[in-house]
């Protein structure tokens, strides 16, 4: 073994099954599904099968989901129509958000004057519902709420239940992004109600640059990219056929066995946190990383007991691929907007890694990266 790969939640590596897809349609669906030729008709039927199976996963319609080139553009999709077409004047949201949601929302800020609030955060990274309620309550402004199901860096996972439903008592719009949470949990999106939520293909072993949004039957999206109309007038531009597909095909393998991988990626953490505790003394678990019911299975966020700018660096000479905050800002030197924001100077003291992990990653795997970072001598 030269290398392992903990860095799933920056993104995983494709099935061969859904490559195999891909490659498929690739040969067979090249037509332009806008064509209306007998070869446009073959393209866009694909699509269409696809955008019903992929509903059926969230118990929703296929007329819901609006396919785009990432989680990126379907958070900026939602945010822009919440502010230019839904009459909403203020997004509540929280500083341990993706960039796609909180750049967006400054963005929104300054060119539109839409206010901002942001949620209290816990020394856990704890999003809270108290706080949540008390600025809900405090205005009667057309709202938006977005807030991230798993987070990215940490693992916490939000209590998406009870958000959906202050949201519904307080006739806010709720927007998730939901993106590090597709193809891990179950979300029946008819028993827990979110207008809004987010995927990213690339992140459950599909292709890279497609995603797509869901939004709730009876909202009216007017697209962001203007062009040819296509995605029912929500989106502009050439369907991506073969990614989709295999976006589909990647969603189908995850839930088809959900709870088989859960158990063994789950098994794979587990072992990770006791082999770290085991052999580095000091070592810390930023937010609810360590916990497996309050964090996601396959994220773990480790506050190494020294403070060394070359850690991660070092664990890639070593063979270890990890991240330092999200995969955006590995090469950054500015540390994890996420960290900081519970953390406050904490997060500067010692060195924190994400290491995130997949069905693919294996126990041996981790017994490699236990002897390369042992050697790395962290002392
Ligand atoms: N939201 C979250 C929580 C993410 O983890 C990511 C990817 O890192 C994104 C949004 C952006 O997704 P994409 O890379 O498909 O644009």
């Amino acid at each position: 073994m030269k290398a392992v790969y903990l860095d799933n939640a920056a993104t995983t590596p494709m099935l061969p099954e859904v490559v195999e897809v891909v490659q498929q349609s690739m040969l067979n669906n090249f037509g332009n599904p806008s064509s209306i030729h007998q070869f446009g008709r073959k393209a866009k039927a694909a699509v269409e099968t696809a955008r019903k199976k992929i509903a059926k996963h969230f118990n929703v319609s296929a007329s819901e989901v609006i396919f785009t080139a990432g989680g990126t553009e379907a958070d900026n999709l939602i945010l822009y129509n919440a502010v230019l077409n839904l009459g909403v004047t203020r997004i509540v949201t929280s500083r341990v958000e993706h960039y796609a949601v909180l750049r967006t929302v400054e963005y929104l800020h300054k060119t539109y004057n839409i206010s901002v609030d942001y949620i209290n955060v816990s020394e856990k990274g704890v999003v809270e519902l108290n706080d949540l309620e008390s600025v809900l309550k405090k205005s009667s402004e057309k709202t938006l709420v977005s807030l991230m199901y798993a987070n990215n860096e940490i693992g916490n996972l939000l209590p998406i239940n009870k958000v959906a439903r202050l949201c519904k008592d307080y006739e806010a719009y709720f927007h998730s992004d939901t993106v590090q949470a597709i193809g891990r949990y179950e979300l029946d999106l008819q028993k827990t109600p979110i207008d809004f939520i987010v995927a990213s293909a690339h992140k459950f072993h599909g292709p890279k640059g497609v995603g797509f949004a869901y939004v709730k039957k009876g909202i009216l999206i007017q697209p962001i990219l203007h062009g040819g109309a296509q995605e029912n007038g929500a989106r502009s531009s050439t369907e991506n056929v073969h990614a989709i597909l295999g976006m589909e095909k990647a969603l189908e393998v995850s839930y088809s066995n959900l709870e088989g991988d859960k158990n063994h990626i789950s098994a794979v953490k587990s072992y990770f946190i006791q082999q770290l505790k085991f052999h580095f003394e000091d070592i810390q678990f930023n937010a609810e990383s360590e916990s497996l019911e309050k964090s996601s299975y396959t994220i773990l966020s480790v506050r190494f007991p020294v403070k060394d700018k070359m850690l991660l660096f070092n664990f890639d000479l070593a063979g270890i691929a990890a991240s330092g905050g999200s995969a955006c800002q590995s090469g950054a030197s500015k540390g994890s907007h996420v960290l900081m924001s519970f953390l406050k100077g904490k997060a500067a003291e010692n060195t924190s890694i994400r290491f995130s992990f997949s069905k693919l990653t294996t126990i041996s795997e981790i017994d490699f990266a236990i002897k390369k970072m042992k050697e790395c001598k962290l002392r």
